[in-house]
């Protein structure tokens, strides 16, 4: 018997569900990656994202090899690639990890649709969370709103461990196209590659549990410039490491943590993975958020149609330094710290008083971590229209710098025309303009007012 292993956002071997429920039917497996055209031109793709799936792959394909597999690449619409292929190797099943956005909800429903009365098995896993969307509920079997009672139930449920990467498979002889540079997709960045794959995922995890990190994480990951964060979302995106091998290997540093301290860093750590996962609970349930605020009642807030400061906040040039740096961050390098990814959408929307969904539509073209999840989660979040307890926080951009990056290195390398800008400088962002910076573009004691009127009457 043949079964079709359908790869989508999980190209590794080790912890796959799906993969390791084909082996264990002592199948002949065909794995498959197929290259949608209508994701690559959607206008929220990024080329950097691309660029690593595409080297991501490229490490997929090998790691089959190494087990006598072969990785089968197809470029079309999936329902119809899935259909010709099941024919041409006479599969009885499709087997996918399954996964929580709207279009791959719908698409997946269609292809169980278009296989199941065609005497295909389709068969999707539970993969991309430890716990699945309608396990997490509260004592009245409702849906959580709120992140902390989430966290608090969602930790009390078993886990389960990672599965075991398959040691051979067999794949029949097919035909499979070479995976495309970025070039032949019709895609160019300036923005450098980040590495792929399995094994730099794994190596990425191993420096970040070396106890001196994870075991300070509390105290460190709020200051840019400190590399005090595990760098692995563009993993956890595209499923180069599944999210069972990172968390047991928190549970297994629990040992090692010697102090109450390290113990309470380590768990912040898990809960930002439990971020990770509530942002997909949300999205999954409230489909809507996509293009809707979470608050429906903030459906009528008023924003500014300013394509100009738009544009200068896409720049990092706003006269704000902590913004421009992390905007800069962003557009030379396809990643930005945490902190600055929430000040800076709390500027463009309660400071510049644009929509939400502007900058959120544009870290999705710049981010090789951008996942609709977790973007559209903080955007919201920062917008304060989300899913956050707290009813509305503003960032001020200058207190920001003056707490996270009281020396101002983080803006100094990203900003080097403030390369001799003392710290004080920086902070009152007094005279920067004798650097050749930009004079701040809007007044936030003043952009803040006029927020929070439009907010307190779009709450009516
Ligand atoms: P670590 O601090 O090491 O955290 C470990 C993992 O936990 C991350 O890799 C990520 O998978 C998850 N995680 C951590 N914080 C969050 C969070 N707040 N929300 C959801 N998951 C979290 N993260 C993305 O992966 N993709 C996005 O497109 C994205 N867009 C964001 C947009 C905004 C406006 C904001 C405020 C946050 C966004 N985040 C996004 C969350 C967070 O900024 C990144 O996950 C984090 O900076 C990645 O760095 P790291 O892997 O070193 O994280």
């Amino acid at each position: 018997m043949t079964i079709l292993v359908w790869h989508r956002r999980d190209l590794r071997l080790a912890d796959n569900p799906a993969l390791a429920a084909a082996v264990a039917q002592d199948a002949s497996i065909v794995p498959v990656f197929i290259l949608d055209p209508t994701i690559l031109q959607r206008p929220d793709t990024a080329a950097i994202r691309v660029q690593f799936l595409l080297d991501s792959l490229q490490v997929l394909a090998q790691k089959y090899q190494a087990i006598g597999g072969k990785l089968i690449l197809r470029l079309g619409d999936p329902l119809q690639v899935l259909q010709e292929l099941v024919q041409e190797c006479q599969a009885r099943a499709v087997f996918f990890n399954g996964d929580i956005e709207p279009f791959a909800r719908e698409r997946d429903a269609k292809v169980l649709e278009l296989l199941q009365p065609r005497g295909v098995t389709v068969e999707s896993f539970q993969e991309i969370m430890l716990h699945e969307p309608g396990a997490v509920l509260s004592q009245q079997g409702k849906i959580y709103s709120v992140y902390g009672p989430y966290w608090r139930n969602w930790f009390t449920h078993p886990k389960l461990h990672p599965f075991a990467a398959p040691e051979h498979i067999s794949t029949p002889e097919l035909p499979s196209q070479p995976i495309p540079t970025l070039a032949e997709l019709g895609l160019a960045t300036d923005q450098p590659a980040v590495s792929a794959g399995e094994d730099v995922a794994l190596a990425l995890l191993d420096d970040f549990c070396d106890p001196y990190l994870i075991f300070s994480y509390n105290t460190q990951r709020n200051f840019p410039a400190v590399d005090g964060t595990s760098q692995l979302s563009p993993h956890l995106r595209m499923g180069t490491i599944g999210i069972r091998t990172v968390w047991e290997r928190t549970v297994e540093l629990e040992a090692d943590a010697h102090s109450e301290e390290s113990l309470a860093n380590l768990r912040v750590w898990q809960q930002e993975l439990a971020w990770r996962e509530f942002y997909k609970y949300t999205l999954y349930h409230f489909p809507y958020i996509e293009t809707e605020p979470y608050q429906r009642k903030f459906t009528n807030l008023i924003f500014d149609d300013n394509r100009e400061r738009f544009e200068q906040w896409c720049r990092g040039e706003t006269g704000y330094p902590l913004v421009d740096a992390a905007m800069q961050q962003l557009n030379q390098t396809g990643w930005m710290h945490n902190r600055c990814r929430m000040v800076v959408a709390s500027f463009l929307t309660k400071d510049l008083l644009l929509d939400w969904r502007w900058g959120e539509q544009y870290f999705m073209q710049k981010l090789v971590d951008g996942d609709l999840a977790a973007n559209n989660g903080g955007w919201q979040w920062s917008a304060s229209i989300g899913t956050d307890a707290k009813p509305l926080r503003i960032f001020n951009p200058q207190t920001q710098l003056a707490r996270f990056d009281p020396e101002g290195s983080y803006v100094r390398r990203w900003l080097p025309q403030l390369a001799s800008a003392e710290p004080q400088e920086l902070i009152t962002a007094k005279n920067l303009h004798r650097y050749g910076y930009a004079r701040p573009i809007v007044d936030h004691k003043y952009q803040q007012e006029v927020f929070k009127q439009r907010y307190n009457s779009a709450r009516v």
